[in-house]
């Protein structure tokens, strides 16, 4: 059980990291909003994907109006959606979110210094 917490801690830590360096990530401050996602079945089992503006949605998906309702922070897991009691806003570039608390922390000093 120990172990199996360092390996999610481990895999956390380099996700988180991973956001946090990568220096050509554009952060866009918006609100959350919910998204329409699709069905795709793959190997037999039903996988949801979200919508992407200019990305094709295969010919035999099936879309779900506003599926996607929520986010979750990448480094603190916080969840963002447009729910009470839920962060509504936060930073997002390249599909990730993040939260502003997170984005104040992490991101934004960093940015301040590298330039
Ligand atoms: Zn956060």
């Amino acid at each position: 059980m120990t172990e199996n917490m360092n390996w999610e801690n481990e895999w956390w830590y380099s996700w988180g990291k991973e956001i946090v360096e990568n220096d050509s990530t554009i952060w866009e401050k918006k609100k959350f909003k919910p998204l329409d996602g699709y069905w795709i079945t793959v190997d037999g089992g039903k996988l949801l994907a979200k919508v992407v503006e200019n990305e094709n949605v295969p010919k035999d998906a099936v879309i779900e109006r506003a599926v996607w309702d929520h986010e979750h922070c990448g480094i603190c897991l916080k969840k963002i959606s447009e729910h009470d009691g839920d962060q509504h806003e936060g930073y997002t570039g390249e599909g990730k979110w993040v939260c502003p608390e997170c984005f104040e922390k992490y991101i934004s000093p960093k940015r301040k210094n590298s330039n």
